[in-house]
């Protein structure tokens, strides 16, 4: 692993941070590293009919893409944006880029959230990994286990000497000095993990989770808000403290069939038969002809269901933006959250 200067200091010595309007400023340290702001404080900074927002980002492939994910990265900082999240390369294949892209983005002043999985890794891996990160400022995790490389619906394969599960990580980490000061988020699943043996159990280990030292969860992505709310209920039912803690809808603005098809596919979530009847109308038999019109109905329902979510007190939108700058800008546009989305923010797509 290794950590990379920013390309604004080619001494290789990390630039000063910054202030920048809008998000909560990091003050930078020794070392030239933010202090970042907890994830689970940015839960607590809504203000009167404003819920905060934040975006998800997946590691660029290659230098353009990078480039044009700091443009993004700024245009959602602008916009207000309250942290963003990096996912974390199944099979550890983009985990040096997620590393180094989160790692930029803390000495940004933006809170930035890493995503880390147990995939491909020992124990010791991890705690070298966890100490590097405490040494980039990097102190907002989403502590996972990670997708079964090759085949994310597919049975786990642990490798000797690794961890088994999310709750694993968290304690480690619990039980590092250097990660202390560690904000920890959980993935939670609304219409129950794909492999949980029934909701109960899930709900269960979710709740483990938490009590375990997660501060919150992030939801993988729903299209049906009901899941949603019996999700947030479960847990608080089972545990009135822990279960209670703040519970982060994950929206994916739908711009086509074809991504909604493919994330049903890779997550097992539902696809409500009214959304479903509601596309195949517009499409009409011809979704290349009538891409333009299913987009234009896909903001709308994901504008719908983020709605939906505020009035039901979600504690923030966590945007799975696929890296699509300008649906998440069209929905947040809608909401009355920013500025229509306009030609100076470039590209669609940063991948
Ligand atoms: C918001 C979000 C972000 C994600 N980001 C990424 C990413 O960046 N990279 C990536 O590869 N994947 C990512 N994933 C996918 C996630 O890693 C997978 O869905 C994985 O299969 C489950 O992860 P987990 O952390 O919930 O695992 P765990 O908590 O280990 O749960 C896995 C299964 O085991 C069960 N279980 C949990 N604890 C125990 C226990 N103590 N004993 C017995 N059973 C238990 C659970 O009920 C569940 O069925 C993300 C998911 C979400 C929701």
């Amino acid at each position: 692993m290794h950590s990379d200067p920013s390309p604004e200091s080619p001494t290789g010595q990390a630039p000063e941070p910054v202030p920048a309007p809008g998000l909560p400023g990091a003050p930078g340290v020794p070392g030239g590293h933010s202090l970042q702001v907890a994830v689970s404080d940015t839960l607590k900074r809504g203000t009167p009919g404003r819920v905060p927002f934040s975006v998800e980002f997946m590691p660029p492939r290659d230098d353009a893409a990078e480039a044009r994910l700091w443009s993004a990265a700024e245009a959602f900082h602008d916009l207000g944006a309250s942290f963003v999240s990096v996912t974390y390369g199944a099979g550890g294949s983009s985990r040096q880029r997620t590393e180094r892209v989160a790692g930029k983005l803390a000495r940004k002043p933006l809170t930035t959230l890493l995503h880390m999985t147990l995939v491909g890794h020992t124990g010791e891996e991890i705690r070298a990994i966890l100490r590097e990160f405490a040494s980039l400022g990097l102190t907002n995790l989403l502590a996972l286990r990670g997708d079964p490389p090759g085949d994310p619906l597919g049975e786990w394969q642990g490798i000797e000497g690794g961890l088994v599960h999310a709750i694993d990580l968290i304690r480690l980490i619990r039980s590092l000095p250097e990660c202390a000061d560690f904000d920890i988020g959980i993935a939670s699943f609304p219409e129950g993990h794909y492999r949980a043996a029934s909701l109960e159990d899930d709900t269960r280990h979710t709740v483990e989770k938490l009590r375990a030292g997660a501060s919150y969860s992030i939801t993988q992505m729903f299209f049906n808000v009901e899941h949603y709310l019996r999700l947030r209920d479960r847990l608080a039912a089972f545990d009135p403290v822990d279960g209670a803690k703040p519970v982060i809808p994950g929206l994916m603005p739908i711009t086509s069939l074809r991504s909604v098809r493919r994330q049903v596919e890779l997550s097992g979530c539902e696809l409500p038969r009214e959304m479903e009847d509601l596309f195949t109308r517009v499409a009409a038999g011809d979704e290349r002809k009538n891409a333009a019109a299913i987009r234009k109905v896909g903001i709308e329902v994901t504008t719908r269901m983020a709605e939906r979510l505020i009035a039901e007190g979600a504690p923030d939108l966590h945007f799975m933006t696929m890296n699509n700058v300008r649906a998440t800008q069209e929905v947040l546009h809608n909401l009355g959250m920013a500025p229509a989305y306009g030609p100076g923010l470039g590209q669609d797509a940063v991948r």
